[in-house]
């Protein structure tokens, strides 16, 4: 069910409530009125349609997805997951289509898993997708590149994922696209969510892309961070405690 939280309902902003109880996302994290444009949008046409309604194994599935993941920054193996879930592998196997029907993760051809938003294998322009840092709970370093000259990006977080502390070059911006694109998301929205080193170089591939730049937010980095902190800390709280046989 789509569940908006009694803080938010006034406004209308949208949540979904996990089988756990975890609603996401967290409203209060949101500072700026951009950011809070940018994350209804994500929610409205991804978290709502794609996560609402997960039952609860479903769910487990896909925490302890997540943080296989974040704990060896690889996609686990299936015969893992069902292991630390008490399923079969044909049970698992099940769960994880499941699972990427809704785009939650994505499944090569094989069956394996390749992706979970924001986690994915295949290389992409940002090794952490921008609401990736505070899913991890801890501080790294994202090193991404500008969508528009490919100049090299740093970005180091403190306080466990939730603060800025080296930004390189200082200027940089964040674009969060409005729409999702056909496909899985560990892919699609981390392209909708591009990196860009200055304002200057956004706008002038906005100008150049007309059909993916035009609908958007345009965010500063910490902006993006509170989008990452209101998606992902809740769902942290959905985490399985499991420590990786691989
Ligand atoms: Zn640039």
């Amino acid at each position: 069910m789509m569940t908006p939280t009694s803080r938010a309902e006034a406004a209308g902003w949208p949540a979904v409530a996990f089988p756990g109880g975890a609603i996401i996302p967290d409203w209060g994290a949101i500072t700026t009125s951009r950011a809070q444009n940018a994350l209804r949008a994500i929610v409205e046409a991804f978290i709502g349609p794609k996560w609402d309604g997960l039952d609860e194994t479903e769910s487990r599935i896909h925490g302890i997805v997540l943080s296989g993941y974040a704990a060896t920054g690889h996609a686990p193996e299936t015969a893992d997951v069902a292991a630390a879930a008490g399923l079969t592998r044909d049970e698992a196997d099940g769960v994880l289509r499941r699972l990427a029907e809704r785009d939650l993760l994505v499944l090569d051809a094989a069956g394996r898993i390749s992706g979970a938003y924001p986690f994915t294998d295949s290389p992409t322009e940002h090794h952490v997708a921008a609401g990736g840092r505070a899913m991890l709970e801890r501080d790294v370093a994202v090193r991404s590149a500008c969508r528009h000259c490919r100049r090299p990006l740093v970005i180091r977080t403190r306080s466990h994922g939730r603060e800025l502390d080296q930004v390189e070059p200082i200027g940089i911006v964040v674009w969060s696209g409005h729409r999702y694109a056909a496909g899985c998301a560990a892919s699609s929205l981390c392209t909708l969510q591009a990196f860009f080193c200055e304002d200057v170089h956004l706008e002038t591939w906005r100008a150049n892309s007309p059909a993916a730049g035009q609908e958007g937010v345009r965010l500063s980095l910490a902006e993006a961070l509170e989008i990452g902190v209101a998606i992902f800390a809740p769902m942290r709280m959905e985490w399985p405690s499991w420590i990786p046989t691989t």
